[in-house]
């Protein structure tokens, strides 16, 4: 069995990657599945514990930080967020790859700590014009907007910083194209001679069964 990718989806709000995420989700049924991370926020309407997030107590996050069962975490906004070991745990031994919806801090994290499983695609619409725009049609006071677009220029900064543990740069143009493109990432991942172990590569890449009486 190789080990499970882990598929980061980065990018300001409006880039697309949730959406971009729903795609690949259906189109990789049965191999990929989002990695659920916790977190010390209330649910919002519509949220369900164990799908959305595990939802925890401040208390109880701050215990298992402290029990050391995240592979990380980060404080948001006042709330805490983090990747616990067990999920990945679980992904490994499932065999699925996972994709993730983690900030980008969290995807350098992976990157530096995983580097051989870890994929950061960094989604940007084609524009900073056309970035406010779809910022705007999301709806929400000027004053929302002017937060959403700092953190935009927050994350636009840690990735001039960090661009050789950026893997992918996707431009979101045109949202059909922009899946295919990421799931064509996903194929060429996979095939990444890494991914099978010294003993499926030393058994794929040799004559040894073969009908030719050679040995
Ligand atoms: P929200 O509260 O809107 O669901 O998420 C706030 C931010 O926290 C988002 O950027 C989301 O991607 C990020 N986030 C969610 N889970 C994790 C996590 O486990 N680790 C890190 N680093 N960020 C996370």
């Amino acid at each position: 069995m190789s080990a499970s990718i882990f598929f980061i989806l980065v990018g300001p709000a409006g880039s697309g990657k949730t959406t971009v995420r729903k795609h690949l989700l259906e189109t990789f049924r049965g191999s990929l599945s989002v990695c659920v991370t916790a977190t010390s926020r209330a649910p919002r309407p519509g949220e369900v514990d164990g799908v959305s997030y595990h939802f925890l107590t401040r208390d109880d996050f701050v215990q298992r930080i402290q029990q050391g069962d995240f592979v990380e975490w980060q404080e948001t906004h006042g709330n805490l967020y983090g990747t616990l070991k067990k999920t990945l745990e679980d992904a490994r031994s499932s065999g699925q790859d996972l994709v993730f919806d983690i900030d980008i801090r969290g995807a350098l994290f992976f990157r530096a700590h995983f580097p051989e499983s870890t994929v950061v695609l960094f989604l940007v619409p084609p524009t900073a014009t056309e970035l406010v725009a779809r910022l705007r049609a999301r709806g929400g006071s000027e004053e929302e907007i002017r937060t959403r677009l700092k953190t935009a220029e927050g994350e636009y900064s840690i990735f001039h910083a960090n661009q050789s543990a950026i893997d992918y740069l996707v431009v979101n143009n045109d949202l059909p194209n922009t899946v295919a493109e990421v799931e064509a990432v996903v194929r060429a991942e996979r095939l990444r001679c890494c991914r099978h172990s010294p003993e499926r590569r030393a058994e794929l890449c040799s004559l040894k069964d073969s009908q030719s009486g050679e040995e």
